[in-house]
C-alpha cells in the first residue's frame, strides 16, 4: 500500500485528489494537505473584487467533500519538505511520511519585488486570493464615494496577465453601470512589451483587439513598464524602449490601483535543495516528475516553465487551467503506472487556453504550442465568452463539491471551442 500526499488544494490539487482516487486501487492512501481549510476558485476573484460574487459562491470547505471520496485531509501549512526522508513537516511540528508527493502549491505573491506595493503596504490591491479580492471590494466601495484616477496592470516579472486585463474591463464596466466611469481616468500599466502580449508573444490578433478595446473604453496604457516603487497615491514607473533603454520616467497619481504581482515558489518548496530554480519553481521533466527526486511530481503555477521570449522588462509565461488539468492527468497516470509496476510515460500538454471575462463580453484564446510560430493561434471575442466563463465557474465548483474526476477541458471546453483534440 502506498501513501500519496498532495500538497496544495487549489485548482490543481483538488482535481488531482479526485482523479487519483478514481484511478488507483482503494488500498492506497491519499492525503491532501492545504494551508487553509477551504478551496477557492481563483478565476472568480475579479468578480469578487467588484461585488459581483460573494465568498460563499466561490469557496467551499475541503474536508467533508474529500471525506466523501475516502481522501484524508490536513488543514495546515507545510513548513518543510524533507525530500531525502520522504516526509513533510507541518506548522504544528507533525511529520507526515509519503511514498509519492504531488506538489501543487501555486504561487507565492512577490509583492516584495516592488517596494511599497501590495495589500500589506496598503497601496496597490490584488485579486490573487479571495481575501485580497474581498479587501479590494471593501476599498472599491470607499473609492466610489470620492472617485479619482485608477491604475490597473501587472508588475515587472509578472506572468499572469489575463486577470489584469479582466479586472481592467470588469472595473470599467462596473463603473459605467454605476454612472461613475466619467470620474475615473484609467491607465493600464504593464510589463508586457505590447498590449495583448500576455507573456505568450501575443495570440492571434490579441494586440490589435485588446488595444481597440482599451481605446474604445478610454483606458490609456503604458507598456514595457517597470514599476520601481509605490507610495500611497503615487506609482513610480520607468518606461523602457524596445532596446531596453529608459524611454520615460512617470510618476502616476492614483486613488485606486490593482496590480498583479510577479510570482515565486512558496518557501517550503523553494528551500528544498535541488528541487527548484532560483525563483523557487519546481524543475520537472516531461513526465511532471522532479528532476532530482523521483517520487516527487508537480503541476500548476508552482512548476518552472521557461519564458516564451526575452522582453525588455522581464515577463513570464502564464500557466493556465487547461495546462494545469493536463499536467494533473499526466501525474495521475504516471503514479498509477508505477504502482502497477509500469513505466511512467504520460505527458501533459503545455498549451494555453484561456477564457478572459470583460464584464459583459470576453476574449478567448488558444495558443498551441505556447512558443510561436504555432499550429493553433486563435483569439476571439464575444458575449459568448462571458457566458462560457460563468458556466465554467459553476461547473468547476460543482466538480469540486461532488468529486467528479473527469477532466473538464478535455470533456467540455475544447468541444465548446470547436477543437476536437489538442496534440500532447
Ligand atoms: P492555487 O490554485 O493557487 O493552489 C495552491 C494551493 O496551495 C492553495 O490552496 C494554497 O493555500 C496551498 N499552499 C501553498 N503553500 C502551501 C504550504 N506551504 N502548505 C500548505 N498549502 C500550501 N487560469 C485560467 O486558465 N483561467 C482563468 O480565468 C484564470 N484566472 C485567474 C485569476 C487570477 C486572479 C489568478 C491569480 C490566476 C488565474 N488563472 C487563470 C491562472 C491559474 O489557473 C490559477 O492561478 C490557478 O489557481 C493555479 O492553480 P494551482 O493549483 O497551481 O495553485
Amino acid at each position: 500500500m502506498a501513501h500519496i500526499v498532495i500538497l496544495g488544494a487549489g485548482t490543481g490539487g483538488m482535481p488531482a485528489a479526485y482523479e487519483l482516487r478514481a484511478k488507483i486501487d482503494k488500498t492506497h492512501r491519499i492525503t491532501v494537505v492545504n494551508a487553509l481549510d477551504y478551496f477557492q476558485f481563483v478565476p472568480s476573484n475579479p468578480w469578487v473584487a467588484v461585488g459581483w460574487r460573494q465568498r460563499s459562491e466561490t469557496t467551499l470547505e475541503i474536508r467533508p467533500h474529500l471525506a466523501k471520496k475516502g481522501i484524508d485531509f490536513i488543514g495546515q501549512r507545510v513548513d518543510r519538505i524533507d525530500a531525502q526522508g520522504n516526509a513533510i513537516e507541518l506548522a504544528d511540528g507533525q511529520r507526515v511520511d509519503y511514498d509519492y508527493l504531488i506538489i501543487t502549491t501555486g504561487p507565492k505573491l512577490a509583492f516584495e519585488d516592488v517596494p511599497g506595493s501590495g495589500p500589506i503596504a496598503g497601496t496597490t490591491h490584488s485579486i490573487c486570493t479571495i481575501d485580497h479580492a474581498e479587501s479590494t471590494w471593501a476599498d472599491y466601495q470607499e473609492f466610489m464615494q470620492d472617485p479619482g484616477p485608477a491604475i490597473i496592470g501587472a508588475m515587472p516579472g509578472a506572468s499572469c496577465f489575463g486577470p489584469a486585463y479582466e479586472f481592467a474591463f470588469i472595473f470599467n464596466k462596473d463603473l459605467q453601470r454605476r454612472k461613475l466611469r466619467n470620474k475615473v481616468p484609467m491607465t493600464f500599466v504593464t510589463s508586457e512589451p505590447y498590449i495583448g502580449h500576455m507573456g505568450l508573444g501575443g495570440v492571434g490578433d490579441s494586440k490589435g483587439m485588446l488595444e481597440s478595446d482599451l481605446r474604445n473604453n478610454h483606458i490609456q496604457w503604458i507598456c514595457n513598464a517597470k514599476v520601481t516603487k509605490v507610495e500611497p497615491g503615487k506609482m513610480f514607473v520607468t518606461e523602457l524602449g524596445e532596446d531596453g533603454q529608459v524611454k520615460k520616467e512617470h510618476e502616476l497619481p492614483f486613488k485606486f490601483s490593482m496590480m498583479l504581482p510577479a510570482f515565486k515558489g512558496v518557501e517550503a518548496v523553494a528551500q528544498v535543495e535541488g528541487l527548484c530554480n532560483p525563483r523557487g519553481f519546481v524543475l520537472i521533466d516531461e513526465f511532471q516528475r522532479s528532476q532530482k527526486f523521483r517520487n516527487i511530481f508537480s503541476a500548476g503555477v508552482c512548476v518552472a516553465i521557461p519564458p516564451v521570449e526575452v522582453t525588455p522588462v522581464p515577463t513570464g509565461a502564464p500557466k493556465t487551467g487547461y495546462m494545469i488539468e493536463s499536467m494533473i492527468t499526466a501525474i495521475v497516470q504516471n503514479i498509477a503506472a508505477e504502482l502497477d509496476g509500469q513505466p511512467a510515460e504520460a505527458k501533459g500538454t503545455w498549451n494555453a487556453i484561456c477564457l478572459a471575462d470583460m464584464g459583459d463580453t470576453g476574449a478567448a484564446f488558444v495558443a498551441l504550442p505556447q512558443i510561436p510560430p504555432r499550429n493553433v493561434n486563435w483569439f476571439k471575442r464575444g458575449k459568448w465568452v462571458h457566458l462560457a466563463k460563468v458556466a465554467f465557474e459553476k461547473y468547476f465548483m460543482y466538480k469540486m463539491k461532488h468529486g467528479t474526476s473527469e477532466p473538464l477541458y478535455e470533456k467540455h471546453v475544447l468541444k465548446a471551442l470547436g477543437i476536437e483534440r489538442l496534440e500532447k
